[in-house]
């Protein structure tokens, strides 16, 4: 029940309205606003129930909170999901998009926004004709912008700063990588790896994007199936969330885990089991923080592309600190990670 999800919850405040047309419900959940706004994406799919919809914003406007804290942009965590409870027609998705972005202008910046799952760059613009706060919208254009470039590099630098921490050197000629997913972040990511001189294999499920990828790159196609088992110094997870699991960690070949993917632990006990195993595991959400960082900085008025590049070199050095501070205290990097947001958001509060 919905009641009882708010009494449980750690968080602010939930926004709620609902389209009696098309039976969709909006839940803005905005998680903790220590740092600033609350910043999060926008997903949108088809729940089972209305609850399912916002326990899912609730639990990624928390994820936010330690997002923001973990790269050190000031905005609090916050999420909304529209909520369908069926399939739109084209033109039912533009009238709950124009009232969705005007439950967001309500808000009046408390809380902002962006794409995710299940939300397209022109859904994005459509919800940023209402509201002002839509972060990655190219104004004059009425375009979205890429966040790829950005997160791209961000996983890059923090491969390099894990393979230094492993290896001893950041040195990655005759490193091998191991992308799993060449779309938008795993392309530039390759081409960044590319040149630095590594081995760079190539999985996606997409047989011609993999093909086309390894190529550009002089790289090597690897059969999906075969990601978890083909060794590797680095295996970089730029697909689907859950890979590191019970199941495939006994299988991984590799010696860090470093990558874009959203939530690539199945469960909180897989950090462990990587730890025992004595592989290297990049939080994802501090190594992916790229994009929202430079969008975050776009939306306080940075346009410098120079700088907006050099904020998401800065998750590098964010993740040696993280790998050190585990190291002396032989644990896995999650817990460096989660101690640096609790004092973040402890030292602002
Ligand atoms: P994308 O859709 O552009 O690319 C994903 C690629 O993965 C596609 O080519 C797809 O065919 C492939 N794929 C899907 N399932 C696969 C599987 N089981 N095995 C191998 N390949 C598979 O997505 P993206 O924008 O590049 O994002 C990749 C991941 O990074 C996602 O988890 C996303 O949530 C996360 N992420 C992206 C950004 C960003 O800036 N785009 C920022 C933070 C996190």
């Amino acid at each position: 029940m919905i009641h009882e999800l708010i009494e449980g919850w750690d968080g602010t405040a939930v926004v709620t309205s609902h389209d009696a047309d098309t039976g969709t419900w909006f839940f803005i959940a905005l998680h903790d606003t220590t740092l600033g706004p609350a910043v999060g994406g926008t997903r949108m799919k088809v729940y089972d129930s209305p609850d399912d919809g916002l326990r899912d914003a609730m639990r990624l406007g928390e994820g936010m909170t330690y997002k923001w804290a973990g790269v050190g942009i000031e905005f609090g965590g916050g999420k909304g999901v529209i909520a369908l409870s069926r399939p739109l027609s084209d033109g039912e998705r533009a009238a709950v998009l124009k009232r969705y972005g005007m439950l967001v202008a309500s808000l009046r910046g408390s809380f902002q926004t962006g794409q995710d799952l299940g939300t397209t760059p022109e859904d994005m613009v459509a919800i940023a004709r209402e509201a002002k706060f839509v972060h990655g919208i190219d104004r004059e254009a009425w375009t979205a912008l890429d966040p790829g470039p950005y997160t791209a590099l961000g996983v890059f630098v923090g491969i390099r700063a894990a393979v230094r921490h492993v290896f001893g050197s950041d040195d990655l000629m005759g490193k091998s990588v191991l992308i799993q997913g060449a779309g938008d972040v795993g392309a530039p990511v390759a081409r960044h790896l590319r040149d630095a001189g590594a081995g760079v294999l190539v999985a996606d499920i997409d047989a011609a994007r993999e093909e086309a990828l390894a190529q550009e790159v002089g790289g090597t196609v690897v059969d999906p199936a075969q990601v978890y088992e083909t060794p590797c110094d680095v295996y970089a997870p730029c697909a689907i969330g859950a890979t590191v699991n019970a199941e495939t960690i006994p299988r991984l070949a590799c010696r860090i885990v470093a990558g874009s993917a959203n939530n690539q632990l199945a469960e909180a006990e897989d950090a462990t089991r990587l730890h025992a195993r004595g592989i290297l595991y990049a939080p994802d959400y501090i190594i992916n923080g790229g994009g929202a960082a430079a969008f975050g900085m776009m939306a306080h008025g940075t346009t410098d592309d120079e700088v907006l590049f050099a904020r998401c070199r800065q998750i590098g050095e964010v993740l040696t600190e993280i790998f050190d501070e585990a190291a002396e205290r032989d644990e896995s990097p999650v817990h460096a990670a989660q101690r640096r947001v609790d004092r973040v958001l402890a030292r602002a509060s």
